[in-house]
């Protein structure tokens, strides 16, 4: 059985926790390697070794860090089936879906090629008689990334790449669910040529992440996952003086209006709420349908694709939708499903008793369809996390918009019209942080922003993007002044001012 260990100083390094987790691959049910769980001292190792690394990487000019990039963003490309296959096997995506996980963190990484214009600085001469003012951004120093399962590709790079071409140096703490892939990505970095030490990956769970986020020597912390983890690390590291950016749950809606095309709003729903097995933070969930005929024809659209949906182990070709990630996860979505039914929701299609023939111990679940969702449910109030989609009745426009705002989350949203008018007042109105107009999964792309609001982000900073840029780098104001040699003004304690 493999048994996945730390990258410290672009070597794998046995750590000196004797603590280890098990990974699964859950089409099947079963164990396939073991992860070190790291302990402090461990987490220690790798700083020690991103300490080491930081003078000569950050005095290296951006362009020379650039050009790395650009190496490394074609290593990515041509190793891109491999890594999908690494994602597959662990996470239970489908290969087309895990290509789509690398692609989407690939172009993070040409974004960082273009560091060397993205740290350009401001200058303004003349601000006083002979004084010249400009302004530079200069790296945070040793930074951290702790990352969720579900996207072992795209969260890692969208952190690590534009950390390290910033200047900084990293300490990568992926999911213990799915970590061969974040792994192979730091080999693969270091093949591109980014040197020992620049960027590290400690494997393990809550006793590695406190003790990044009580580490004195870690600058900043990015952090995705779900919200009461985030709060946490928000806090926690916030409090012992990290820059914090932690990105957490949500709960997706998108608003149905009667004048949508309903098929194409049926089409968008299906790779929205069941792509992934409905393991995407921008995964739409809820489905908003304004008035009445809106919502029956919306089912009408999506039942007979809900039962068709091609449902089997990520690997074979031709499968829509894999399993869920784990065991755990497979009882919660569940137990969801039937408390969705206690509490009245009416249940159109059922995936519960879904079995794969020759995967009886997969992590299977069939795509489930709920109507008549209210908001006191426990089905519309929790991030499922599953392939089920949730239609709510709207009589109206304001009521849905009232909807979608009173949520607690603030991740992504999406309206389905042919009206500008509402669409643009949607954009304009709504509470969240990433909006789509008849686009259902509206993930920014790498040189815009990743982030939501309310309790989807905690930090100011959303990902990548120049947010990114920001989030990894401080501001520095520079005046300055050559006097003439010997030209004597005497002094003053008065304030600076350039009256
Ligand atoms: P998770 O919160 O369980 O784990 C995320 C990371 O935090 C992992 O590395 C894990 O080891 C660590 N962790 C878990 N529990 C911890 C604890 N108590 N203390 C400290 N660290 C802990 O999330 P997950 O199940 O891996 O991922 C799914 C969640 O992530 C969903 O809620 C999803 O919405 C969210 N997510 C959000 C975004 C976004 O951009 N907002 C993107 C992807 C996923």
């Amino acid at each position: 059985m493999k048994s996945y260990v730390n990258w410290i100083n672009g070597e794998h390094t046995v750590g000196s926790s004797k603590r280890l987790g098990k990974v699964f691959n859950p089409a099947i049910g079963e164990q396939i390697a073991n992860i070190l769980l790291s302990n402090s001292t461990d987490v220690d190792s790798a700083v020690m070794a991103a300490k080491k690394a930081l003078p000569a990487w950050s005095a290296l000019s951006p362009i020379r860090r650039a050009r790395i990039m650009f190496k490394y963003n074609e290593l990515l490309l041509k190793h891109t089936d491999e890594l999908s296959e690494l994602i597959s096997i662990e996470h239970g995506k489908t290969i087309e879906d895990a290509k789509g996980d690398v692609t989407r963190g690939r172009e993070v990484v040409e974004f960082a090629c273009g560091i060397p214009h993205l740290l350009r600085g401001d200058f303004t001469e003349e601000v006083g008689t002979g004084i010249d003012a400009y302004s530079i951004r200069q790296p945070v120093g040793v930074c951290a990334g702790i990352t969720p399962f579900n996207f072992p590709a795209m969260i890692p790079l969208w952190m690590f790449p534009l950390a390290i071409t910033c200047g900084n140096t990293f300490i990568l703490k992926p999911s213990e669910r799915d970590p061969s892939c974040p792994l192979r990505l730091v080999e693969l970095a270091k093949e591109a040529g980014v040197p020992d030490g620049v960027v590290n990956v400690v494997n393990g769970d809550k006793e590695a992440v406190d003790a990044i986020l009580h580490h004195p020597d870690i600058s900043a912390v990015s952090f995705v996952g779900s919200t009461p983890v985030a709060s946490y690390i928000y806090s926690t590291a916030a409090e012992s003086g990290k820059r914090v950016q932690a990105l957490g749950g949500a709960k997706n809606h998108m608003v149905v209006m009667p004048d949508a095309d309903m098929d194409q709003a049926a089409e968008a729903l299906m790779g929205a709420g069941y792509g992934s097995a409905g393991q995407r933070c921008m995964a739409v969930s809820v489905a908003v349908a304004v008035g009445k005929n809106t919502a029956d024809e919306l089912i009408k659209n999506l039942v007979p694709r809900i039962q068709e949906l091609k449902i089997g182990p990520g690997t074979d070709s031709d499968i829509e939708m894999g399993p869920v990630v784990t065991e755990q996860s497979y009882n919660r979505v569940k137990e969801l499903i039937d408390k969705g039914v206690d509490e009245g929701a009416e249940l159109i299609v059922d995936g519960r008793d879904f079995t794969m023939q020759g995967y009886e111990n997969g992590y299977f679940l069939g795509g489930t369809l709920f109507d008549n969702v209210t908001e006191d449910m426990e089905i519309y109030k929790q991030e499922i996390f599953g392939p089920v989609l949730s239609v709510v009745r709207s009589p109206d426009y304001e009521t849905a918009v009232d909807l979608v705002n009173r949520n607690e989350y603030g991740n992504g949203t999406a309206i389905f019209t042919k009206d500008g008018d509402a669409a643009r007042d949607f954009s304009e109105r709504v509470q969240i942080g990433m909006v789509g107009v008849n686009v259902p999964i509206p993930v920014p792309v790498a040189y815009h922003s990743f982030g939501g609001w309310k309790r989807s982000l905690f930090g100011d900073t959303h990902m990548h993007g120049m947010e990114g840029v920001r989030f990894y780098t401080r501001l520095k104001a520079i005046t300055s002044r050559w006097p003439k040699s010997g030209v004597r003004e005497g002094h003053s304690l008065n304030m600076p001012t350039m009256e």
